[in-house]
């Protein structure tokens, strides 16, 4: 199976030249191994060294919760970047809409390599479960793969985290994106989740991954529900902050 993958991969290559969607340095062992980001360009992107509070933005230093919200379901909220970066941008962009899937190579790079420089050493429990946001039925079937869960599925598995599906979508709402103010946002997506299976998350340190997180409500409410559930700790990590 994995050498029919691997010929696979090399005749996709052949047809459909893979380049770094910044500097469109080809593929290639040395310095651009996974072909859509270069390892120079990865390093140029800048990553945050702190957290934020998911209600008033305020920066965190060492995961201390905020003292004016230190009592939101969601305390901390982990974002490696800013979507205001414009190659971040293409790159979310180009995974969540054009569905180039092999995109999540890349981001889980960025989100791994803040998770281990700003929440792993701060961690008291280092082996925190790995969780995702789910989408809506009818949109997942028009995407055909949840970006968020792909993400934390490759996330889960390169740091040897447990990994679980925790919660699914109770009833249609707008999609938050085209909702513009705060207030609104919350009220949409208001009672819109449901733990699947309970006894996984008891008494657990969850990380709950998004690929972006504009105002915090969709994290926010999702972190609720795990929370009235019986998880212990609920973290907020995304990739990006728009
Ligand atoms: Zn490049
Ligand atoms: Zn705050």
């Amino acid at each position: 199976m994995k050498s029919f993958k691997k010929s696979t991969d090399f005749i996709l290559d052949l047809f459909f030249p893979v380049s770094c969607l910044n500097c469109n340095l080809a593929k290639n062992k040395l310095t651009n191994p996974q072909g859509y980001l270069c390892l120079n360009c990865f390093k140029k992107i800048e990553i945050n060294s702190w957290a934020f509070c998911p209600k008033c933005n305020k920066k965190l230093i060492n995961l201390q919760p905020c003292q004016t919200h230190k009592n939101n379901p969601l305390k901390i909220l982990g974002a490696a970047t800013f979507y205001e970066n414009k190659l971040v941008k293409k790159i979310i962009w180009e995974y969540k809409y054009n569905f180039i899937e092999p995109l999540v190579d890349p981001l889980n790079e960025i989100l791994k390599k803040y998770y281990l420089a700003v929440f792993e050493p701060e961690l008291t429990n280092k082996q925190p479960l790995v969780t995702f946001i789910p989408l809506y039925p009818a949109r997942y079937r028009w995407r055909g793969f949840n970006q968020s869960e792909v993400l934390a599925k490759k996330f889960a598995l390169d740091l040897n985290l447990e990994f679980y599906e925790t919660l699914k979508r109770k009833k249609f709402k707008k999609p938050q994106m085209e909702i513009k103010s705060y207030q609104a946002r919350f009220e949409n997506i208001k009672n819109s989740f449901e733990i699947i299976k309970a006894n996984q998350i008891k008494n657990k340190d969850i990380i709950l991954i998004d690929d972006i997180s504009t105002t915090g409500a969709t994290l926010i409410e999702a972190a609720k529900v795990l929370k009235q559930n019986g998880a212990k700790k609920v973290y907020g990590l995304v990739v990006a902050k728009g």
